[in-house]
């Protein structure tokens, strides 16, 4: 195999394979080799969204589509103006994939099978005749005389003019030392998507498999509620809500080493006076066990009275004070105490990684070493769960094949 190559790129992950096939497409002569250290490519992408891979999500505008990177933000406008969600769709449209959104915006292909992403990127592959380099570990890099010296595991080595590192996420600090030894500024890696455990055993538990739509829940001693639908499960509690939540606080759970309390609002964003006088129907002649409030299932409303200390014969226009007020504050303020976490089998992703300091925010090039490229989650960028993650991979990718090519000479 030849040594020198344009441009070398480590990891045949979502990233490095979405910027190798958008930089041979603007420059289909130059030599791009892909390191990658597992023996097949783009393993995530292919048990993403369990199994059907989520690519993206339904925004409509980079300033909402921004809001969903906890670790990025703002920061990523630049990217998402120049590769955003329709050009997403247009991508894979146009490469014979056609997509769908599903109600709650996320975007899949429409065959439900990662395995349409993967063929439509290997068809890519094969045109532009990329070449991957499997069982091939990246070790360390050095950069001389302008060129790049790329080493591999058990002495072997290449050459490169450009470099782009497009390794994915790591969960130890340890992984970035080949970089921090460079100076580079590094953030801790730590989990992010992932749902709550109860610290002990709760009623609530017995439920498991019921969802409640529309709930609010927060994490005690912060300001931001998160809506969304919840899930009972076994262990505690899960759903598009509670993952939010993960990955809004990584860090803040991760300093209390998972070990905090959360309130949820069952009724959001009714508050407790709003349900007091305005969502109880307390004119009302019925049962209050026979009448489940805000689509509430029986069983979680029968947990609710229980808890509540209301009689199966209590009616709504002759409960107590006392009997209004606990329910009303049950359902707007029920708090559990929580102990550790569980891994969100269908997507996970880690906080951390380079700092987006070290790098030009239009062309992910590290502002300490010209021609040396970044993207995807090896960066301090990640979201909430959705298909925000991919369409961070796809945008910092295009930004960096799009660098590239600008420099290239
Ligand atoms: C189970 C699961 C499901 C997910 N589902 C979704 C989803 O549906 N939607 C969504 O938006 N996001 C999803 N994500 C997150 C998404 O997969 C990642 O954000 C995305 O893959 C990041 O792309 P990347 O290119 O940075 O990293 P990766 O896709 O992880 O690729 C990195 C590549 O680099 C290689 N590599 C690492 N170190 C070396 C080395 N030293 N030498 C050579 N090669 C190396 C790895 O083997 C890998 O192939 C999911 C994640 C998981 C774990």
């Amino acid at each position: 195999m030849n040594k020198f190559f344009d441009l070398i790129i480590i990891g045949a992950g979502a990233s490095g394979v979405f910027a190798a096939i958008n930089f041979k497409h603007i420059y289909p002569h130059k030599k791009v080799l892909i390191i990658e250290k597992n023996n097949k490519a783009l393993s995530k992408v292919k048990i993403s969204g369990g199994g059907r891979c989520n690519v993206t999500h339904d925004c409509k505008s980079v300033s909402e589509l921004i809001k969903n990177y906890p670790r990025g933000g703002k920061k990523l406008s630049k990217i998402f103006n120049q590769f955003g969600v329709n050009d997403t769709f247009n991508w894979f449209e146009n490469r014979g994939v056609k997509l769908k959104i599903e109600a709650d915006g996320r975007v899949f292909p429409q065959s439900n099978d990662s395995q349409s992403i993967i063929d439509c990127f290997f068809n890519e592959i094969n045109k532009y005749q990329i070449e991957i380099l499997f069982s091939a570990d990246f070790v360390d890099f050095e950069k001389e005389n302008d060129t790049f010296k790329v080493f591999l595991k058990n002495d072997r080595s290449f050459e490169s003019q450009f470099l782009h590192l497009a390794m994915g996420g790591f969960n130890k600090i340890d992984s970035f030392d080949f970089l921090i030894k460079k100076g580079f500024n590094v953030a801790t890696p730590i989990p992010s998507l992932f749902t709550f455990n109860l610290k002990k055993k709760d009623g609530i538990t017995e439920l498991m498999g019921i969802s409640k739509e529309k709930v609010g829940i927060r994490v005690l001693g912060t300001k931001e509620t998160i809506e969304g639908s919840l899930l009972i499960t076994h262990w505690g509690f899960s759903g598009p809500a509670v993952l939010k939540l993960s990955s809004l606080h990584a860090n803040l759970l991760f300093d209390k080493q998972y070990d905090y309390q959360i309130s949820i609002n069952w009724l959001f964003p009714n508050n407790l006076e709003q349900i007091k006088t305005a969502v109880f129907p307390l004119e009302s002649t019925k049962k209050v066990f026979n009448q489940p409030l805000d689509l509430i299932s029986k069983r979680l409303w029968q947990y609710f009275l229980t808890k509540a200390e209301i009689e199966t014969e209590d009616r709504w226009n002759n409960l107590s004070k006392k009997k209004i007020n606990k329910l009303a504050e049950i359902l707007s303020n029920d708090m559990y105490e929580m102990k550790g976490k569980t891994t969100y089998k269908e997507e996970f992703v880690t906080s951390g990684g380079v700092d987006l300091s070290e790098i030009n925010l239009q062309t992910f090039e590290s502002t300490k070493i010209p021609n040396l490229f970044f993207s995807g989650e090896l960066l301090n960028i990640d979201a909430f769960t959705g298909g925000f993650n991919f369409q961070a991979a796809w945008s910092g990718a295009f930004a960096v094949a799009k660098g590239i090519g600008e420099k290239v000479s």
